[in-house]
Parts: structure tokens; C-alpha cells; sequence
């Protein structure tokens, strides 16, 4: 089998975790992993917690990548808000991680949430992130990063008010119309 990757290189068996067996490349680093013998793996087995991996970074592929199996372009989902994407073959079920990949998923603790970050629901969820993060950017640049922190806390604490709205009329009126009969 050859890599996605690196086209001209082959994998070669090897193991994610101890009795996990995947497929390497030893040039790119990147691991072929079935789903079925990851699902497998992980009903026997916890993940052990992994220490001070936040340094840690996928050497990801930007580009698609072609199954190795059968020649399908293989599908990126995106599994946190920082961009980095898994492929996914889903006719052969198969997972490519990026050199690093792995460590990175468990460092950040979605190592064993493979199946759950290939549904619609995580994509949605994490597609609903960015669009908030995006909004709540632009809005910083509007008004400068501390008057903006002050605003955000302070609408955050407003609509979990009940009267929230008659508080939004009241601070919409200016300041002079407090003075008028
Ligand atoms: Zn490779
Ligand atoms: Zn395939």
C-alpha cells in the first residue's frame, strides 16, 4: 500500500498504540488506521491521560488526499476550533493521521472520539464556533480590545437577566431624556 502522502513511498505495518495495529510511512511519519480495529481497540482499552502535550502540533496536509485503498479522495473533518483536520476514506472506513496527529488528539484529549468528530453534529458544532469567534473578533476590532471585554461581560450578565429587554431600553435612551417631564 502506498502512502496518501507521499506517493512514491509504501506503509508498512505498525502500531498506533500497543495492540492497535495501523500502517506507517516511515518517510512522512503519518499513521493509516482502520476504524473498525481502532473501535475494537478501544472498547478494551482507556486511553491513558497524556501530560504537557499543548506543544504539540499536527503536521497537517492541506491538501486532499487520495485513499490509498481505493482511490477515492479522502474527506477532512475538522475536529477542534485551531483548523486541524483529519482525512477519512469512508468507503474503506479508514482514518490517515498527519505525523504528530495522534499525540496531538490524545494531548487534547479527542483520541478517543474518532467516530464522534466524522458526524455531522461535532462538524456543525465546531462550524458554529468559528462563525462566534469570527463575529466576536470582528466586534473587538470595532471597539478595541478592552472596552470590548467590558461590553461582552456585561451582555453575557444582560441576557441571562429575565427583564433583560426593559434593560436594553433603558440604557438605549440617552442620558439627557432622564431629565425630561
Ligand atoms: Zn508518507
Ligand atoms: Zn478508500
Amino acid at each position: 500500500m502506498q502512502c496518501p502522502k507521499c506517493d512514491c513511498h509504501q506503509l508498512f505495518p505498525a502500531r498506533l498504540e500497543q495492540d492497535l495495529a495501523a500502517y506507517q510511512c516511515k518517510r512522512c511519519q503519518g499513521h493509516l488506521i482502520a476504524l473498525i480495529a481502532y473501535r475494537d481497540w478501544m472498547e478494551r482499552h482507556q486511553l491513558a491521560e497524556v501530560k504537557d502535550g499543548a506543544s504539540l502540533q499536527p503536521d497537517d496536509t492541506t491538501v486532499a488526499l487520495q485513499c490509498t485503498r481505493c482511490q477515492r479522495l479522502m474527506t477532512k473533518y475538522s475536529y477542534d476550533s485551531t483548523g486541524h483536520k483529519l482525512d477519512y476514506c469512508s468507503h474503506c472506513d479508514d482514518v490517515w493521521l498527519d505525523a504528530g496527529e495522534w499525540a496531538y488528539l490524545r494531548a487534547i484529549k479527542l483520541a478517543g472520539e474518532l467516530p464522534a468528530i466524522l458526524t455531522e453534529p461535532w462538524q456543525r458544532k465546531l462550524k458554529q464556533q468559528q462563525l462566534e469567534k469570527n463575529s466576536a473578533q470582528r466586534w473587538e476590532r470595532r471597539f478595541g480590545s478592552d472596552t470590548y471585554d467590558k461590553v461582552a461581560t456585561f451582555r453575557q450578565w444582560l441576557w441571562s437577566q429575565d427583564n433583560a429587554q426593559s434593560i436594553v431600553d433603558y440604557i438605549s435612551r440617552p442620558l439627557d431624556s432622564d431629565s425630561e417631564p
